[in-house]
């Protein structure tokens, strides 16, 4: 040790390692292996599997490998315990979570400890970060229990949850994953991953202790194939997922058509974008927290550093000294910034990836080469002057790696950003509080961090736009996905879908309807009446058989140009909401005007009495006006998170939308969809009952009409499950919701796997005299969480 004078020049400081020989004690107690958690108490250690300290590469534990078997009995006992644990009062069952909250903060050196062990991430983080978060999300929880009743009126628990971790965020994640489903009314079957099964095994032992019910919360270890077990199993009810989005992909295909309620937590490729007038020190700051915090991986990392060329050198000159004092190593020392990769598995795959990004003969920059002699190391790394094709532009790392680009304008900056597949987070730097907004409701993330990085907290949803999955975790957002619609039972719809004929008349048309009424309806495409690229229409027939009209045959080209169409009308989701409000308005009084033509039109082609097609229209022109009035009443929120923070929860469309209408209730199941979906400011392409299309043909005369903008609605009108798959395929389309039969609700849910766009999806039957409400808005919008930080 030097002297005084020379330590104070330097700032160098000795190694303060964290005492662990408690979580050894622990550990050396379990030697012989960890059983699964099930029905309250832990199975025979079976099939073990080595669990390694990745700084050390040190054997510290054992666990089961979970077989189907397994799953089965955990998911036998989650439901066993389900009813009873739904049933106790919201009071009971907060002071369970808050029991939970409590013994992990009496458990918090420990937990802390043993997660650094077990994952390789400084205890720095891990005593400071991941623990505190954990008591934080039970103590948030806690208070829901009590008030799902009231806050959530209308719902009922989903039932057995099937939850999967990833490795990175071992007891957070789990946190995240078993709070919300508990205080919600579920019971829980918990998958954590392979590398890190050991503060989850910990919680099992800290749920006895807190005199948790048994079969509440059941975890059972293992490998993906554990998790792909559980994901098949028929007695879950839901899967919440955060890991790869290739699983993620894999999972929605797998859960399609089981009527399983999902969401996925998935990859990122984050922008942190720095513009020239930020306040360039923080922002240095901000990006050694973004991208070196838990060795880069974080779901969630500002791994794409773009910054405005005017300050680019400055930026990167400061980022390598900040560099030179970053600390690597024994992620027990307090003093550590950097520890281990989580395994040798995923340093490779850091590796092989920098290797390809070499290649390209890129700039690469590291402060120190010197690595730990044992255990899972790479030094954190500056990659600049990369180009935006570049597999390391492109491809989550998921390690220290920061990538770093140019940008001249905000526009450019906003290009850039968004120009990736995935959509999780984002990271925006200036000190101009205008641009910091424009630019943060232009980034396509679900959470937007304005001045700030990697900030969460257990009351602000958090969750991914694109590819990076759907649903939120945390706040009331993240609460509505533990929750279903308590509509009693639910009737499957019966019937098979229409055949539908393009050869002429083989019936003859019966002249019912009048000369006011158009008989060869074509699609509707951009605001223009189109023609059906297939060239046929086909006969649209009443009860009798007889044609009242034809309609077009749309197709896959259709479809297409529908989605461009509605894609260009985008301005439609920046129009103020009083302006779209007065839009639907209109609708719905353009339709008042020729009611008695529309219910001739039902009467017509569904044969309904008068009195039944003038309801169903009445009530069609009733729910126009409910979503008119919705437009600008379906307000986002600021979420009580940190102090000095106002998180801002904004309710975004999700752009381009696909709705495929069932065959009862033509126009009225027609406008239940469409209205909502456009009120919250999105684009649709509507594909209409197909035996019964005529009334939605009609309404583009409506739309017309109305000052509906171009693009904003098309119709397409064909076999509709035809086309519903098209729309589920298709890249352009952000969301897609289809009521019909069984399997074409299946065909939805797995052909959207692509771009995971969000589907609802539902085979049901549906009184569509009910059919509205705040419901409809949600699953038509997305959150996006801008924290944006305030004072000096
Ligand atoms: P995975 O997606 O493979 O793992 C996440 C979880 O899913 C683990 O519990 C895993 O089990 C489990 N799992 C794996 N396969 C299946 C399956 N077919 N069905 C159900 N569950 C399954 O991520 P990896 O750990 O392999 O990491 C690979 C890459 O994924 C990383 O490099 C990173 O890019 C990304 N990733 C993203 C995360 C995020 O937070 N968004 C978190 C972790 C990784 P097991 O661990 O036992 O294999």
């Amino acid at each position: 040790m030097g002297v005084i004078k020379d330590i104070l020049r330097t700032m160098d400081y000795g190694p303060s390692p964290e005492g662990s020989e408690h979580v050894r004690a622990w550990l050396d107690e379990r030697a012989g292996g960890f059983g699964h958690f099930i029905g309250g108490a832990f199975t025979r250690p079976h099939d073990l599997f080595d669990v390694f300290n990745p700084a050390s590469g040190e054997q510290i534990g054992r666990a089961s490998q979970g077989s189907p078997a397994d799953i089965d009995a955990a998911v036998a006992a989650a439901r066993k315990a389900q009813a009873k644990w739904a049933a106790l009062s919201g009071f009971e069952r907060s002071k369970h979570l808050y029991a939970l909250a409590r013994h992990v903060q009496k458990r918090e050196r420990f937990l802390a400890v043993l997660e650094t062990i077990d994952n390789g991430k400084p205890i720095r983080e891990s005593r400071d970060i991941d623990i505190p978060l954990v008591a934080r999300h039970f103590y948030h929880h806690a208070g829901w229990a009590s008030l799902i009743e009231n806050e959530f009126s209308g719902t009922k628990p989903v039932g057995v949850c099937g939850q999967i971790i990833p490795w990175n965020f071992p007891l957070l994640m789990l946190a995240w994953k078993i709070a919300p489903a508990l205080a919600a009314g579920n019971t829980v079957v918990l998958k954590p991953a392979e590398y890190t099964p050991l503060t989850a095994l910990a919680f099992a032992a800290i749920c006895v202790e807190a005199g948790l019910p048994a079969g509440v919360v059941n975890i059972v270890t293992g490998d993906g194939e554990t998790g792909a077990a559980l994901v098949a199993n028929a007695g879950v009810d839901k899967i919440a997922f955060t890991g790869s989005t290739e699983v993620g992909r894999s999972i929605r295909k797998a859960t399609a058509g089981s009527g399983k309620k999902l969401s996925l937590e998935l990859g990122g490729k984050s922008p942190f974008v720095v513009f020239e007038d930020a306040d360039l020190d923080s922002a240095v700051e901000g990006a050694v927290d973004a991208i070196w915090f838990n060795q880069g991986q974080v779901c969630c990392a500002g791994s794409r550093l773009l910054v405005a060329e005017s300050v680019a050198e400055t930026v990167y000159a400061k980022l390598r000294a900040r560099m030179a004092n970053l600390r690597v190593g024994d992620p027990l020392d307090k003093s550590t910034d950097v520890g281990a990769i989580v395994a040798p598995v995923q340093l490779e795959r850091i590796k092989r990836l920098m290797r390809e990004g070499e290649k390209e003969g890129l700039e690469v920059f590291r402060a120190d080469d010197s690595l730990p002699a044992r255990g899972c190391f790479y030094p954190p790394t500056l990659v600049t002057g990369i180009e935006p094709a570049s597999v390391l532009a492109r491809d989550e790392i998921f390690g220290p790696v920061l990538v770093a680009t140019t940008f001249r304008t905000p526009d450019e900056a906003v290009a850039l950003a968004n120009n990736t597949r995935y959509g999780l987070a984002a990271s925006v730097w200036t000190e101009n509080i205008n641009r910091a907004l424009e630019v943060a409701a232009r980034i396509k993330a679900g959470v937007v961090w304005i001045n700030s990085t990697n900030m969460f907290d257990a009351a602000a949803g958090f969750g991914g736009y694109r590819e990076s999955g759907f649903g939120r975790e945390g706040g009331r957002e993240g609460l509505s996905e533990y929750r279903v619609s308590d509509e009693g039972k639910v009737k499957p719809r019966s019937g098979k879908p229409p055949r539908l004929s393009a050869a002429p008349g083989l019936v003859p048309a019966r002249e019912v309807m009048g000369a006011d009424l158009d008989r060869t309806a074509k699609l509707y495409i951009g605001g223009k009446q189109a023609r059906p690229d297939s060239g046929y229409s086909y006969a649209v027939l009443d009860p009798a058989g007889h044609e009242v009209g034809l309609a077009g045959l749309g197709n896959r080209k259709d479809i297409r140009n529908a989605v461009e169409a509605a894609a260009k009308a985008a301005s439609w989701g920046a129009a103020t909401a009083h302006n779209r409000a007065q839009v639907l308005y209109y609708v719905a009084e353009n339709l008042s005007a020729r009611a008695g033509e529309f219910a001739r039109r039902l009467r017509a082609m569904t044969g309904a009495s008068t009195r039944a097609a003038v309801a169903e229209v009445e009530a069609s022109i009733r729910r126009a006006f409910v979503y008119a009035g919705y437009a600008d009443k379906f307000d986002g929120a600021v979420h009580a998170t940190r102090s000095r923070f106002v998180t801002l929860a904004m309710n975004e469309p999700w752009g381009v939308m696909g709705v495929v209408c069932p065959d009862e209730a033509p126009l009225l199941a027609f406008i239940s969809l469409v209205m909502p979906a456009i009120a919250m400011g999105n684009c649709v392409i509507a594909v209409p009952s197909a035996s019964h299309p005529l009334s939605a043909t009609d309404f583009y005369q409506i739309l017309e009409t109305s000052d509906v903008p171009a693009g904003v609605v098309n119709i397409v009108t064909g076999d509709a499950n035809a086309l519903a798959r098209t729309l589920a395929e298709h890249d352009g389309v952000d969301a897609l919701w289809y009521v019909g039969e069984a399997k074409g609700a299946a065909e939805v849910e797995a052909l959207s796997a692509g771009n995971l766009k969000a589907t609802w999806a539902s085979a049901a039957t549906i009184d569509w005299a009910k059919a509205e409400g705040s419901e409809y808005l949600r699953r038509a919008t997305q959150v996006k969480n801008i924290w944006t930080p305030y004072g000096e």
